[in-house]
């Protein structure tokens, strides 16, 4: 037997129910906010994503999957979507038209991290970015869109994390207070920390092992170091999120997972899940489209992971599951073969039949189609067809009525669509 390769998964139906739904709302939401679908490869060279999420972050150094393609090119998996719409705006001249884009897109991402429950090796995110615009009112909007999102979904127990990482002007200052605080520190930091903390500081706020943590409470806070530039766009975040009543909490200990963040950033938890509660992580990257050789145009996102979602949602997969409107219990070859142009039929007048074809007795048929929640089941054999009328039942109230073979569609929809 081939199996799965690990961490990698199948989502089957009864719970891809969940999935079509999740992705429907989305989509509905993000196009009422004027945002438009893009479509992007699951391939990119290698140095996109090692220029763009940083040679020294998790990502870039252990979990992804990169390979040599058959003319020794470097290419990988891609482990988020951000940098190949950057890549796209840039490549396209998208800005030219038009400098404010509005984007989202839905798919798989590939890291080759320890599976776990809500980790996997390939996991899906929603993926919203809008290019072309560095106010902080946008990073209030896509906070207020992502929050809408998660009380449709019957999410519970969200709550909206968020911090500024301040700018190219001001990061330095704050750095340097980092480095000093960190060398401090290092003795209880983790080996990975003692190889990145002269490189890149953030990087120890952003470590998940606990001993890090515990060391790095009493770290200074880039809040401390904003210029009137970078306090000003967050006190107009936290004023808008207040205006669209929208809670948050500061979280001063907050930086991501890649490099190129720059002001807001934010993430939304769930209570519900303990170790892997994340289930979105966003912000600010004004610096990113520079640096892939671009206009120097700012730009802000967020993604969802699409897997933990589906997890914490409270829609009911069982209730979302099609169930056969008319269930079509045919017996005997001729019946099978009537019955087949009538679902058919039905098919194309928007009602959904199901028409089991293998024959098994009437006793058989009826179980099969209790098991599938079918509204109705139709009868019909030899003696229906020769007396012009098949039997309908309503599998709820168990009445039984002729129905007319004649126009059986139409009859069929006058009494299903009542
Ligand atoms: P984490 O801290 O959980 O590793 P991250 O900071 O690496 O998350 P991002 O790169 O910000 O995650 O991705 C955004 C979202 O994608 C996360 O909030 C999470 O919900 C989801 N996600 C990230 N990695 C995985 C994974 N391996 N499996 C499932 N979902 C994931
Ligand atoms: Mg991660």
């Amino acid at each position: 037997m081939i199996q799965l390769v690990r961490g990698f998964r199948d989502i089957l139906p009864g719970e891809i129910e969940r999935w079509q739904e999740i992705e429907k709302t989305a989509v509905s939401l993000f196009e009422n906010f004027g945002f438009k679908e893009i479509r992007i490869p699951i391939l990119e060279r290698t140095e996109l994503f090692a220029r763009s999420i940083g040679e020294d972050t998790d990502i870039v150094e252990k979990e992804m999957y990169t390979f040599a393609d058959r003319k020794g090119e470097l290419i990988t998996l891609r482990p988020e979507a951000t940098a190949s719409i950057v890549r796209s705006y840039i490549q396209h001249k998208t800005y030219a038209k038009d400098p404010v884009q509005k984007l989202y897109t839905i798919g798989p991402m590939f890291r080759r991290e320890r599976p776990q429950k809500g980790r996997y090796r390939q996991f899906y995110q929603i993926d919203v970015e809008v290019l072309g615009d560095e106010s902080a009112y946008v990073d209030a909007l896509l906070i207020f869109m992502l929050v809408t999102l998660f009380e449709r979904l019957l999410v519970k127990d969200v709550s909206t994390h968020i911090n500024s990482l301040g700018c190219s002007k001001c990061r330095p200052d704050f750095k340097a207070a980092l480095s000093e605080f960190i060398n401090s520190k290092s003795a209880a930091l983790c080996s990975d920390c003692n190889r990145r903390k002269d490189r890149n500081p953030l990087r120890v706020l952003d470590c998940k092992v606990p001993k890090c943590r515990e060391a790095m409470k009493d770290a200074p806070s880039i809040l401390d170091s904003l210029d009137s530039d970078c306090q000003k766009h967050f006190d107009d975040l936290k004023q808008s999120l207040e205006d669209l009543n929208i809670p948050y909490i500061i979280d001063k200990s907050l930086v991501r997972g890649l490099d190129y963040y720059t002001r807001t950033i934010f993430e939304i938890q769930s209570r519900y899940e303990g170790a892997q509660n994340a289930i979105c992580g966003g912000g600010r990257y004004d610096n990113l489209m520079k640096t892939l050789g671009g206009p120097d145009l700012p730009a802000t996102g967020f993604a969802i992971g699409f897997d933990r979602l589906a997890e914490i949602s409270g829609l009911q997969s069982t209730d979302l599951v099609k169930r056969p409107d008319v269930f079509i219990a045919a017996l005997g070859e001729k019946s099978i073969s009537k019955a087949l142009k009538w679902s058919c039929r039905m098919a194309l007048e928007g009602i959904y039949a199901e028409l089991d074809m293998s024959g098994r007795s009437l006793k058989a048929l009826m179980k099969r189609a209790d098991r599938m929640g079918a509204g109705y089941v139709l009868i019909i054999g030899e003696q229906e067809l020769m007396d012009g009328s098949a039997v309908l039942r309503n599998m709820k109230t168990k009445e039984q009525e002729s129905i007319g073979i004649e126009g059986i569609v139409e009859n069929l929809k006058k009494v299903l669509l009542k």
